[in-house]
């Protein structure tokens, strides 16, 4: 069977793999790329298939770097089905028409400044109603359970711990007479985090999908982060000022909320306004309410114990704008939570605006923040950042706490991959910055010996090569490769040409043999295969 990394690779959003298994396509995720102008234009790209030619969407968790493109697939005539837990379809309810109004403003901004250029104007990537209509494709199928899709084809979700109805899956195949076993790890989760449950452990298959978020970093404990929440809010309630929380509205608004509940309850902290001022967080926290089937044990426990584990005293929801402008008047010390969870976009950009150039304030950082967004660029210490068009200073406290991640940490991601058994999984790293990926690369497979690999964006692979040997040749097109690939690989190449001449310079300069027959013959080789390409070229 073959496949196309159509996305989370080398790169954190837009996760999306292409399978094709005989006349059989699917998509295992279908996420929108964010992260700025240039990474963002690939959701305008063409695909390298027809959306009305997919049998079905496997869709691991409602992000929107991983169901964001739906809409669009189905605007394009996708008549499949998407099929993925009921917690995950409800989330996808509210989370994608709220993206198509995201699009529609955007859609509408840039004609607006497309028409004073002179410009034409170009339609949203899809609208609210487009969102509407795809979620009657949505077919929720519950965690462990067997579904056959297809002859020869069953997948299973189980528990992946991150998010609310998040899921890995497992697709069984028949190839050549032969089963095997392929596994998306989807985002993995942290151990330990409040609500949802630990990630499943699965121990077989012949190939993995493993995402490495955060490959390369160790989150400290749950119980160290909580304990520095409470000291930044108790600092802020000292000093009669505000904590600001940019957090994603699914999962980190409701973890916060958890937290502070917890220890207003215990005493551990006096009550104090909370503010959680995102519509989208408000509805995510009632779908939360409803699906108390996917909370872990202890959220369990505290709900038989006759209270809401997602109900503060002094909580405070704001969903219309007069209601979030009139926090600013509140003087009282207290807790905004605000989206989005990057800092790009809604409500969260006016309390940053409102409080980052204030000594007083804490701006408290407790998600993922990629390249390119305002969020990441506070935690690199900028001095200050452009807000509506108007220059910000930082001048309050910023703290990153890394242990509210709903990513599993580098231990996380190794201990989960040393479950599986199979000393030939093959396993394809990706959802990672690149740096990030290549190093969880190397660590699993110096760690386990399974044969490991960083695929590029658009890049295809056949699978099982042995059990399809005993089928006919199919003819394989050659398909040129994308251009990114390619400059890429050249520019990788110059790299490692460049250090090789260095590591050489250095060694000779130590008075080292660097004369080696091995070596030579090595290099003589890749130089004969470089004149052979050039040849190939004329
Ligand atoms: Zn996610
Ligand atoms: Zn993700």
């Amino acid at each position: 069977m073959r496949v196309e990394f159509l996305g989370g690779a080398r790169t954190v959003t837009g996760s999306a793999t292409l399978l094709e298994k005989g006349s059989l396509k699917w998509l295992v995720d279908c996420g929108m790329f964010q992260g700025g102008k240039e990474i963002e234009e690939r959701n305008w790209k063409i695909q390298p298939y027809q959306a009305k030619d997919l049998s079905f969407i496997l869709l691991t968790h409602a992000h929107i770097d991983h169901s964001g493109l739906i809409p669009k697939l189905v605007k394009e005539g996708f008549r499949g089905k998407v099929i993925c837990t009921k917690a995950t379809l409800d989330l996808c309810e509210v989370m994608l028409q709220d993206s198509g109004r995201i699009q529609e403003v955007e859609a509408e901004w840039q004609n607006r400044k497309g028409r004073r250029a002179g410009k034409g104007e170009a339609g949203p990537l899809y609208t609210a109603e487009d969102a509407e209509k795809s979620l009657r494709y949505f077919q929720p199928v519950s965690y462990n359970e067997t579904v056959p899709l297809a002859d020869g084809l069953k997948v299973r979700f189980q528990d992946a711990g991150h998010i609310l109805g998040s899921a890995m899956i497992e697709i069984w195949v028949q190839e050549g007479g032969e089963e095997k076993k392929i596994v998306f790890s989807g985002d993995l989760g942290n151990s330990d985090q409040p609500i949802v449950r630990d990630p499943s452990i699965v121990e077989e298959g012949d190939v993995l999908w493993l995402e490495s978020t955060y490959g390369n970093r160790l989150h400290k404990s749950k119980e160290e982060t909580v304990q520095e929440l409470l000291k930044i809010v108790q600092e802020a309630i000292a000093h009669r000022a505000k904590v600001v929380i940019p957090a994603f509205a699914v999962e980190r608004t409701q973890d916060i909320i958890y937290t502070l509940g917890q220890s207003i309850r215990s005493g551990a902290l006096p009550p104090i306004p909370v503010y959680i001022d995102s519509p989208l967080a408000i509805s995510a926290t009632e779908i939360f309410k409803k699906n108390s089937d996917c909370f872990d044990r202890e959220t369990q426990e505290i709900l038989s114990g006759g209270e809401n584990p997602l109900d503060i005293p002094g909580i405070i929801y704001t969903r219309t704008t007069e209601e979030s402008k009139a926090i600013n008047e509140d003087s009282r010390p207290g807790v905004i939570v605000s989206a989005s969870g990057m800092c790009d976009s809604g409500r969260i950009k006016h309390h940053l605006k409102h409080h980052l150039w204030r000594e007083e304030s804490h701006i408290v950082i407790i998600g993922y923040q990629a390249e390119g967004t305002v969020g990441r660029r506070i935690v690199d210490g900028a001095k200050t950042v452009r807000l509506f068009g108007e220059e910000i200073a930082v001048n309050a406290h910023i703290h990153t706490l890394g242990g509210f991640s709903a990513h599993a940490d580098q231990k996380g991601l190794l201990d989960w991959v040393s479950h599986f058994r199979n000393p030939q999984l093959e396993i394809f790293v990706n959802h990672g910055e690149e740096k990030i990926s290549v190093e969880l690369n190397q660590l699993v497979s110096e760690r386990f010996h399974f044969k490991t690999t960083v695929p590029q964006w658009r890049e295809k692979r056949v699978l099982f090569t042995e059990a399809e040997k005993g089928m006919p040749e199919r003819e394989v097109k050659e398909e040129p490769p994308t251009e990114e690939p390619l400059s890429v690989l050249l520019n990788r190449l110059d790299r490692t040409y460049k250090r090789l001449r260095r590591k050489l310079k250095r060694e000779k300069k130590r008075g080292e043999d660097v004369d080696r027959p091995r070596w030579w013959r090595q290099l003589g080789e890749v130089h004969q295969k470089l004149e052979e390409l050039e040849k190939e070229m004329d």
